[in-house]
This record gives structure tokens, C-alpha cells and sequence, in this order.
């Protein structure tokens, strides 16, 4: 069951900026629902009436797992990410509606996961849900950012049992400082009984998704940011 609940950032540390255009936000919600790792929400920053239809509004992946406190990683892009960066202050009230999607992570098979950007926050629902559970799952994580500020453990600590190669592509970077190549994934596997899940946009899911295929992978769950929603 999809349900509307009322949100709100609470406190200054609620509202942390890794960079100038990418901020997790962390809000408490007056109504909670159980959610899998991998879903997302709506969002909108307009006042809502349950009478009134639905205002216009974006969709999320939830960056965190069932606390009922609750995050989500915000990539500034294009207008309502800026309306987003503007308006939602502390002390604000805005409006979910959750949980939807097919994405779902909390399968038992061993994965691989593919991160472009801000497309991480999917996946750190999951390792939220993994801490929750106390699993230590095989997971191999590829994260591309194009700014070092962006890679992962510099805001959030990923459980000890993942294997985390992150590439840097813009600023100057000690450790991978280019794109994924479909060798530096391949080469970490062992043996074919991987799903892989991708997120980010069209052409980075594409890429990644043909790549896996041509290597005779079949296991590919993708979630697509750019995708038109309803
Ligand atoms: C399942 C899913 C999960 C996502 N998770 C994240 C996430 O965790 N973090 C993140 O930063 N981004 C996420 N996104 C992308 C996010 O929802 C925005 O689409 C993206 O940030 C574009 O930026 P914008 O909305 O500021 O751009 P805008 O310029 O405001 O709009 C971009 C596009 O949205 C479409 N659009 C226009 N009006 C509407 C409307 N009324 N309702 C719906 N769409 C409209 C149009 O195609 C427009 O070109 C996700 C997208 C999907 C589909």
C-alpha cells in the first residue's frame, strides 16, 4: 500500500552538503511504513491537501533503511533539485508519498553493484539494511564520481564486508582516477552467479548492462533515473 506521510528535516545536521550540488538529507516522517532496500519515494516541496490531487513532485531512492528517520541523496540538476537545495530548510514541511519500485535488493544472491554518481544512494539503503540484519553478504560495490568529495566513505561507513572500488573522474585522484572499465569488474569476480544491479542514468545503465550481457552475464537488474514517471 502506497501512503502519504508529512516530513520534515529536524536539525542542522540533518542537511549535510558533501558538495555544492550534492546534499543528503535526513527527515522524519509522521507516517512510516516498512520499505525494502531499493525503493523510493516522491517528493514535493508544495503544500498538499488529501483532497487535492497530487502536486508536482520528483522521485527519490531512499538512501537508508526503515529507522523511521530516514534519507535521501540529492544530486542539484535541474530545476526542482534547485527548488529542493532552496526551500527545504529546517523546520519545513513537506510531503512523501512511498514506497514504490521494482528494485528491490534484499535478495540472498550474491551482487554486484554498479553506481554512477549519486545513483549510490540506493545502494546504501542496503547496507543500512545489511547493518539492521547483521549479514555480512558478498558484495562488490563499483562507484564512478567525478569529484573526490563525492566518493562514498567520506560520508558514509560502509560495512566491513564490502568490496568498494571507487573511480574518480574529473579531480586528480590517487587511487582509480578514470572511468569503470568492463575489465575492472570482470576481473573481480569469482565464478557467474552474480546478479548485478546499475543505477544512474540511461546512457551509464547501457553501457554497463551490454557490457555484462556480452560477457554472458543475464542477471541484470537496473534502475533508471532518467526514466519517465507518471
Ligand atoms: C526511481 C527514481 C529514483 C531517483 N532517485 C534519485 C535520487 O536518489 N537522487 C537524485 O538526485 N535524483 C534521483 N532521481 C532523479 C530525480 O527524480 C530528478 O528527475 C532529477 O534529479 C532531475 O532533476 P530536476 O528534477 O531538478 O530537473 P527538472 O529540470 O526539474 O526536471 C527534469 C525532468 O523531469 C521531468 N518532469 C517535468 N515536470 C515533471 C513533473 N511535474 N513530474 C515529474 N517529472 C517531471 C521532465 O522530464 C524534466 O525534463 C531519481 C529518479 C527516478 C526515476
Amino acid at each position: 500500500m502506497i501512503i502519504t506521510s508529512k516530513c520534515e528535516v529536524k536539525e542542522i545536521k540533518d542537511i549535510k552538503d558533501i558538495n555544492d550540488a550534492l546534499r543528503l538529507i535526513t527527515f522524519k516522517m509522521d507516517r512510516f511504513r516498512k520499505f525494502e532496500p531499493g525503493m523510493f519515494l516522491q517528493l514535493t516541496l508544495d503544500d498538499f491537501d488529501f483532497s487535492q490531487p497530487w502536486p508536482e513532485s520528483r522521485a527519490f531512492s531512499f538512501a537508508s533503511y526503515c529507522n523511521g528517520t530516514e534519507k535521501i541523496l540529492v544530486r542539484k540538476k535541474g530545476i526542482y533539485t534547485t527548488r529542493i537545495f532552496d526551500e527545504l530548510k529546517i523546520g519545513n514541511e513537506s510531503y512523501i508519498k512511498y514506497p514504490f519500485g521494482e528494485f528491490i535488493l534484499s535478495e540472498s544472491d550474491k551482487k554486484v553493484f554498479i553506481a554512477g554518481g549519486a545513483g549510490i544512494s540506493v545502494f546504501t539503503s542496503y547496507f543500512d539494511y545489511m547493518k539492521n540484519a547483521k549479514t555480512n553478504d558478498e558484495v562488490i560495490l563499483f562507484h564512478i564520481v567525478k569529484a573526490k568529495d563525492e566518493i562514498i566513505q567520506n560520508y558514509y561507513e560502509l560495512p566491513l564486508s564490502i568490496r568498494c572500488f571507487s573511480f574518480v573522474t574529473k579531480d586528480k585522484y590517487k587511487g582509480l582516477n578514470r572511468r569503470i572499465d568492463m575489465n575492472d569488474i570482470l576481473s573481480k569476480l569469482d565464478g557467474s552467479d552474480y546478479v548485478f544491479y546499475i543505477c544512474g542514468g540511461e546512457e551509464f545503465i547501457q553501457n554497463y548492462s551490454s557490457g555484462l550481457r556480452l560477457a554472458e552475464f543475464d542477471s541484470i537488474r537496473v534502475e533508471n533515473w532518467n526514466r519517465a514517471m507518471k
